[in-house]
């Protein structure tokens, strides 16, 4: 096995207000010490990114925490008439080092296909943004056994065409739809069953050493007393957490035993 980062990132999603978003990621700034060899990603709201930065001390995308920031979405066009949008390099002018994209509330919501977040992976990394991209099936598809085949297929097309270099870099996160703010979490040998076949894929995009380098984060209703056992599964290398990532405590626990995992 590669010796891969441990990466650990909160999806702020649409909550908390201007106050509590500075105060937020100043507590995690301030214990993410208590984490050590795990990178953690703050992915708030975009109109917070700026205050964040500055709660966290980022300078040139770096924090002395450690601590990087991320976007939620982007759009894959670098300018012009897309009103509401933000372009990649705004997120980087920002602070940004990252940018989660194709989350499952994005593809339900909002209609992204795998095709929509193949060109803003290759937005985000003509950037320079490290994508976390998100893959996942639904209850209805687990219950019918296509979870294989739909995790396959999203990794396929969402990841088409980026060079070994590229896929190398990435950030992969399986979230189950049905775990995703549900509390319903997949048991370990379900959630790596699935992260094992996802390096399989990434094999057949580039090679096998390429795929033994990629993260896989899991995310889906992760907890500080969940955390431990999907942390001790050889190919969940750290978590996209939603929820629990609005708690500092919460958070700064579960990254705590992706630490202990190393
Ligand atoms: C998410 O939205 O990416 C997520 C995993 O949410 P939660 O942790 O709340 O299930």
């Amino acid at each position: 096995m590669a010796d891969r980062r441990r990466i650990v990132a909160g999806n702020w999603k649409m909550n908390l207000d201007h106050a509590a978003a500075v105060e937020l990621a100043k507590g995690v700034a301030a214990g993410a010490g208590k984490c050590g060899g795990v990178d953690l990603i703050l992915c708030p709201p975009a109109v917070y990114l700026e205050a964040v930065a500055a709660a966290i001390d980022l300078t040139d995308g770096a924090s002395p925490s450690g601590v990087t920031l991320g976007g939620q979405n982007l759009h894959d066009q670098p300018k012009g008439a897309f009103t509401g949008e933000i372009a990649p390099a705004m997120l980087v002018d920002i602070g940004c080092r990252s940018c989660i994209l194709g989350h499952s509330e994005r593809r339900t919501l909002f209609g992204e296909t795998d095709a929509i977040v193949n060109t803003k992976t290759k937005a985000a990394l003509a950037a320079g943004l490290t994508p976390i991209v998100c893959v996942g099936e639904t209850l209805e598809e687990r219950e019918q056994n296509r979870t294989a085949d739909v995790v396959a297929a999203q990794i396929q097309g969402s990841l088409a065409g980026l060079s070994a270099a590229e896929l190398a870099g990435i950030i992969i996160a399986y979230e189950p739809v049905w775990a995703i703010g549900t509390g319903k979490v997949a048991t370990p040998e379900q959630a790596q069953e699935v992260h094992a076949l996802i390096r399989q894929q990434l094999a057949t995009l580039a090679d096998a050493a390429t795929a033994d380098q990629v993260v896989i984060q899991y995310g889906g209703s992760v907890k500080p007393d969940n955390a431990a056992v999907l942390a001790g599964q050889p190919d969940i290398d750290g978590a996209l957490v939603g929820g629990a990532s609005l708690k500092e405590a919460d958070f700064l626990a579960i990254a705590a035993h992706f630490a202990a995992s190393t």
